[in-house]
């Protein structure tokens, strides 16, 4: 499991983003929002780098939730077979992806080998990114953080110790919209 370090105490703010940047995927996405004469709210990937929210889109906490339910299905698309390659890279086994939009964690690992993954990750750069992923991957085989997990881990990134300490202050980076209208 990796906690978050920092409680983040900001107003919220029901504002709908003009832009994502996904610094994991390498990705940055404009959006528009298009109002069309229906209750709901949709969003479409029209080419790469542009979204479209349409319906009512005057609803901006539901223009919020569906942005979310995006930032979930990128994670499924994304970073969970990301986590599967890296698992037959390093011989690990694990039982089954989550993804989730924790308030706390970046990621966790249950004793049945269930790996949870925040879609908040998302707004990590991709090398602390494949961190967060080789560091569950190390719990499927050692659930605590002994000594023996950080020597597990230092086999497949060196630098884990190093990189979890930078890590205390990047909540920071994940947005305003996305971190305080709930998951
Ligand atoms: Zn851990």
């Amino acid at each position: 499991m990796i906690k978050k370090c920092e409680a983040v105490a900001r107003a919220p703010l029901a504002v709908r983003p003009d832009t994502i940047e996904l610094p994991a995927l390498g990705e940055s996405w404009r959006i528009d929002y298009l109002p069309t004469n229906t209750r709901r709210v949709g969003v479409m990937m029209e080419q790469p780098g542009r979204l479209t929210v349409y319906g009512a889109v005057a609803d901006h906490g539901a223009c919020l939730a569906v942005l979310k339910r995006w930032l979930k299905r990128r994670t499924r698309e994304e970073l969970v077979p990301w986590l599967a390659m890296l698992a037959g890279q390093g011989g690990f086994t694990f039982n089954e992806v989550l993804v989730r939009g924790q308030k706390t964690r970046w990621a966790s690992c249950s004793s049945k080998g269930t790996i949870s993954l925040s879609y908040k990750l998302l707004f990590l750069e991709r090398h602390l990114v494949r961190y967060v992923l080789l560091h569950e991957l190390c719990h499927t085989v050692c659930m605590n953080h002994s000594p023996r997990f950080w020597t597990l881990l230092s086999r497949y990134e060196p630098e884990c110790r190093a990189i979890r300490r930078r890590m205390r202050g990047d909540w920071r980076r994940v947005p305003v919209w996305v971190e305080d209208t709930g998951n």
